[in-house]
């Protein structure tokens, strides 16, 4: 198959990186967690330029990027353009590989990829998504506060990547808005694929997976 691009965007915990993982597996395309580059830039530490510029494929694999730190300094150095244009052309590659790929991000269908296939813009309320996140990191187990902690680290990391100057989080004109606060995962997964599946055979393309 030939190039085939899925842009993902929307805001942190609203199951962007699942239903990509999901779709990217159910269609056979290469998937690729943007936010994964910018939490390694940010865990690098020194200057956030320099180390975007230097990323390597290893710096991708550390096992400490998935916190709310990494994420919180993922954050921090998105707002920098010198950043931001560093990254760009190893995402442009990726999404135009042949067999078709998913990006996941902030920006993937309003910067990276403004001609993709197919845009998808994954939502959900900032009590939600707050909640998941809190769920995932101990629920009831964690500290006292620690509900009302998550939120207002949500609602913080919202306005700061929907409030940046430099490609900040917004739905492109031609997203497809899939709002998660009442959908299951599977719910969620299955409209992305009807979606995508819908694009493909728009653009002639046989939309059943691979055997
Ligand atoms: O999606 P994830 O939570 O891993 O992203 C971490 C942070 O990286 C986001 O809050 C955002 O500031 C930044 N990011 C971005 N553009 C992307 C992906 C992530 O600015 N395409």
């Amino acid at each position: 198959m030939s190039a085939f691009t899925v842009a993902i965007d929307g805001p942190a915990a609203a199951g962007k990186g699942t239903i990509s993982r999901a779709v990217a597996a159910h269609f056979g395309f290469a998937h690729l967690d943007t936010g994964l580059l910018y939490r390694a830039v940010g865990a690098l530490g020194g200057d956030p330029v320099a180390a975007a510029q230097g990323l390597r494929p290893e710096d991708l694999a550390r096992d400490d990027l998935r916190s709310l730190e990494a994420g919180e300094a993922a954050s921090r150095v998105a707002v920098i353009p010198e950043v931001r244009a560093a990254l760009v052309d190893f995402q442009r590659a990726f999404a135009r590989r042949e067999g078709g790929a998913v990006l996941d991000g902030r920006d993937i269908g309003t910067v990276i990829c403004p001609d993709a296939e197919v845009k998808l813009y994954v939502t959900a309320s900032a009590e939600v998504r707050a909640h998941r996140r809190w769920l995932e990191t101990g629920g009831p187990d964690s500290a006292p506060g620690s509900h009302e902690a998550v939120l207002a680290q949500v609602r913080a990391r919202d306005a700061r990547d929907m409030g940046r100057a430099d490609a900040p989080l917004r739905p492109a004109d031609d997203a497809v808005m899939l709002d998660t606060s009442e959908l299951s995962i599977g719910q969620a997964v299955e409209r992305a694929i009807a979606v995508i599946a819908a694009q493909m055979v728009a653009a002639g393309l046989n939309p059943h997976p691979p055997a």
